[in-house]
This record gives structure tokens, C-alpha cells and sequence, in this order.
């Protein structure tokens, strides 16, 4: 690759153009650290923001990639552009060609509205929390309607993934510790919507009842969301329809009250919380002062400015 075909506005210019490759090389920068990435956030700040984010979690084997796939092939019904980010936190690998992307991909190979990549957090600047959110800045501004997250591998990411997203899915499946999924620490309290999926199996419907017994009596703070509770059968695409309703249900009610804006703020706090840590913990091990990054967080949020630029002024500040 040359140098003139990797310099940053060159880049920028191509996934704003509905270049595979450039969105391809712009998380890879994110991967690896890379220095140019003050530039390149800088360049995407101002195209950021209309992406909307929906996390997926759930026990191994529960269908999160089926599922995936088959919400990708049923909002490409819909008209829109979505990407996908497949994050492992437990994984040291590096690179977006991991075997599951090729089967998970298989569907969509040819579509240049889909855009699919695994990600690696390799345990250094701040893992997760650093990386996947500038990743999903670059499919935002390459203007991807929908970006999916979803997590691979086993890890203790629900919470951190639920974190992440506008909308959080979490996939419950019959025959698979059943109602003890679901009461695992924290997962009743960060789904938006749960999915019940291997709707095609014994014990959906009762997978389904304790489920709403559950969230009934779970604690779920005072935001005034009732989680909704959708079956699907991915693997034949069952239900998905009624999933896509439901996403958009949740997205218009995250507008209207005012918590999508919420959500983004502190979502634009912790990104540029992760940031700033790094540069701090390099120089002076401790964070600075608190009052400043809720201004910044606020204006990362509203794309005035970009998180570079928010994690210098709150070093200098501390
Ligand atoms: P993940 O580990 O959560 O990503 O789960 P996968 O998407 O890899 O699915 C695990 C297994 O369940 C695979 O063999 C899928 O084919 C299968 N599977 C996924 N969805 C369904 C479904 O709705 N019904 C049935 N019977 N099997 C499914």
C-alpha cells in the first residue's frame, strides 16, 4: 500500500465514498494504536452521530451470530446500511480475517451495504472501551445506518458491551441453563430487548414466562423502558421481522425521552475517559479533574469537537 493511498483525508474521503477497503484500513489504525488516529477522529468527528448502535450479548452457543446475520439480512430488506463489529475481548488476535467472519460473512459476501469485521482488544490501552468505540466512529461516518456490536468468545463483556450500544439485545436460548441466564449478575438489568431465540425448540415458551416473571421483579432503575421479549428461530429467519419492530420501537422511544442523547453523553465520557487515562497514566498515573470531562463528554456528544481533542484539553488540565 502507498503512502499517498493511506494518508488520512485520502482514507477518510473513500469510506465516506462506500469504500470497503479504506473502512477496512481505518480499524485497522484503530487495532493498532496507531498514531495517526488523532487525525483521522478529527477528520470523522464532524460525520458522526447518526449511527444507530445496537449491542448483542449472550451465552456462547445461543445463536448470537445466527442472529446477527439474520437481522443484517432483514435491515438490508429495510433500505439500510449496517455494519457489524464481532468483538472478542478474550482474544490477543489481531487482524478482521478470522475464520467465523467467512462464514458469518458468507451471506452478505457480495453486498457492499454490509460491512463485517471482527475485533481484538489485546488487553493494552484500555481494551474494549478504547478501541470499539472509535471503530464504530469510523462505520458511523462511512455512513452505516445501524452498526451491530456483538460479542465472541466467553468473557464478563455483557456489562462493558451494554455500555456501548443505544439498544442492548440479550439472546436467551431453551436447554441452556434456562432462567439461570438470565438471573447471571447484571443481565436482567442491561436488556433492552431479549431475544428468545431456538424458538423451534422445547421450552421457548417457558424460557419466555420466566423471563417476564423475572423482569417484572427485577430492580431496573428508573428510566421507564419495559424490555420487550421477541422469539425468534434465526437459523431459518423466524421472527425477525418482529425484532426489527422492536429495535425501532426502542430507537423511537430513546429519542423522545431524551435517553438516546443521554446515553451518547455518557457513552462520549468513558471514550474520552479512555483516552485521556492513557495519556494521564503515562505521565502521571492519576485522572484529572471531573467537572471538565462532563463539559468535553458533552461536546464530544454534540461533534463540535473531537475525542483527541477533549482528552488534551482535560490532561492540560489536570
Ligand atoms: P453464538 O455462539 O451465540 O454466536 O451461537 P451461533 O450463532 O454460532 O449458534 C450456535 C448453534 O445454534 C449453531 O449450530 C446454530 O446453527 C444453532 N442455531 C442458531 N439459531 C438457531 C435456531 O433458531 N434454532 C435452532 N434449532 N438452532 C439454532
Amino acid at each position: 500500500m502507498s503512502r499517498k493511498t493511506d494518508s488520512v483525508p485520502d482514507l477518510v474521503t473513500a469510506a465516506r465514498g462506500g469504500s470497503p477497503r479504506a473502512v477496512a484500513r481505518l480499524i485497522s489504525l484503530v487495532e493498532d494504536a496507531s498514531p495517526l488516529l488523532r487525525e483521522v477522529m478529527a477528520a470523522l468527528a464532524p460525520h458522526t452521530g447518526s449511527a444507530r448502535l445496537i449491542g448483542v450479548t449472550g451465552s456462547p452457543g445461543v445463536g448470537k451470530s445466527t442472529t446477527t446475520n439474520a437481522l443484517v439480512a432483514e435491515l438490508r430488506r429495510r433500505g439500510e446500511r449496517v455494519g457489524v463489529l464481532a468483538v472478542d475481548p478474550s482474544s490477543p488476535f489481531s487482524g478482521g480475517a478470522l475464520l467465523g467472519d467467512r462464514v458469518r460473512m458468507s451471506d452478505h459476501a457480495t453486498d457492499s451495504g454490509v460491512f463485517i469485521r471482527s475485533m481484538a482488544s489485546r488487553g493494552h490501552l484500555g481494551g474494549l472501551s478504547w478501541s470499539t468505540p472509535q471503530a464504530v466512529r469510523v462505520l458511523d461516518a462511512a455512513g452505516f445506518d445501524t452498526v451491530v456490536i456483538e460479542t465472541v468468545g466467553v468473557g464478563q463483556s455483557e456489562v462493558e458491551i451494554a455500555a456501548l450500544a443505544d439498544t442492548t439485545l440479550v439472546l436467551l436460548a431453551p436447554g441452556m441453563g434456562d432462567g439461570i441466564q438470565a438471573a447471571k449478575a447484571g443481565i436482567l438489568e442491561i436488556g433492552d430487548l431479549f431475544v428468545v431465540n431456538k424458538a423451534d425448540r422445547d421450552g421457548a415458551a417457558s424460557v419466555a414466562r420466566d423471563l417476564r416473571a423475572m423482569l417484572t421483579l427485577a430492580e431496573r432503575g428508573p428510566d421507564g423502558w419495559q424490555p420487550e421479549i421477541v422469539k425468534t428461530v434465526a437459523s431459518v429467519g423466524t421472527g425477525l421481522d418482529e425484532l426489527a419492530d422492536a429495535l425501532d420501537r426502542h430507537q423511537v422511544w430513546l429519542e423522545d425521552t431524551g435517553h438516546l442523547a443521554r446515553r451518547r453523553t455518557r457513552r462520549a465520557r468513558e471514550e474520552v475517559q479512555a483516552i485521556a487515562l492513557e495519556a494521564v497514566r503515562a505521565r502521571w498515573g492519576e485522572v484529572g479533574d471531573r467537572g471538565r470531562l462532563e463539559e468535553l463528554a458533552a461536546q464530544v456528544a454534540a461533534g463540535t469537537i473531537d475525542p483527541y481533542a477533549a482528552a488534551d484539553a482535560l490532561v492540560a488540565a489536570s
